[in-house]
């Protein structure tokens, strides 16, 4: 019997690796050749990040934390940009990416419940397959039966010469700001308790450094073309 809209006919797909690698617009052009859904998740810690600054809730409040992580709707469309995001109805998808969000975000990442309550979301979202979903436990915690892991990596100096192409115009900073602070974000994934960012063992490394955002996104279409194959 074919099954065209059946599990078989999709996989799912993870991108986890640290800031600035190029998760998330590979992510999205990967989906989009797929004609699968894509999943930012460091959106949704973005969201719950701003949500308790916006409350005045810190990172050692822990049952006030719990109770506004819990609290939150969170919901992603697909947009122009590859993903909007909305807390309780509210457009935040610029409000997320501040400064202050980033700094803050790995934070509020660290907390159990926290992390509890967007895995959950995240495997929901991806219960019917056909995801490309990006972030730093994917592959390890989230979804450990995604039939395509990769781990997608980059120097760190790399990373934030990237970074500060993107935004040098719009927030005032350094390269060498950048730098530390996109190192002291992956020190704080690498080493939090729960979940933390690693290479799943069965992971695809691929290192970005001296590869054109094309021919990441080409190797990773490639080998889910493969994978889809085997999954059949
Ligand atoms: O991907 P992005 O850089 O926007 O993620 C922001 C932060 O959210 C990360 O630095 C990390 O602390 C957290 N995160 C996480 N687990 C994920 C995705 C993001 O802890 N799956």
């Amino acid at each position: 019997m074919i099954d065209h809209e059946g599990d078989s006919d999709r996989i799912n797909i993870a991108i986890d690796g640290p800031a600035g690698a190029g998760k998330s617009t590979v992510a999205r052009k990967v989906a989009e050749q797929l004609g699968y859904v894509y999943i930012d998740t460091g959106a949704m810690y973005r969201a719950v990040t701003l949500s308790a600054q916006r409350a005045g809730v810190t990172v050692e409040q822990l049952p006030k934390l719990a109770q506004l992580a819990r609290s939150l709707i969170i919901e992603l469309e697909p947009s122009e940009q590859g993903q909007s995001i909305f807390i309780n109805g509210e457009n935040v998808t610029s409000l997320i990416r501040s400064r202050e969000v980033t700094l803050q975000v790995s934070h509020f990442a660290a907390n159990e419940t926290v992390r509890e309550v967007l895995g959950t979301m995240q495997r929901n979202l991806a219960e019917r397959k056909g995801v490309v979903m990006d972030g730093r436990d994917i592959g390890s915690h989230v979804l450990p039966n995604a039939e395509l892991k990769i781990f997608l990596t980059a120097s760190v100096q790399e990373r934030a010469l990237r970074r500060f192409r993107e935004i040098a115009d719009s927030q005032a900073i350094t390269l060498e700001q950048l730098e530390k602070e996109i190192a002291d974000r992956d020190y704080l994934d690498e080493q939090r308790d729960i979940s933390p960012l690693i290479c799943a063992s069965d992971a695809v490394v691929l290192d970005s450094t001296s590869m054109t955002i094309d021919e990441v996104i080409e190797a990773i279409v490639k080998l889910s073309r493969t994978k889809l194959a085997e999954a059949k």
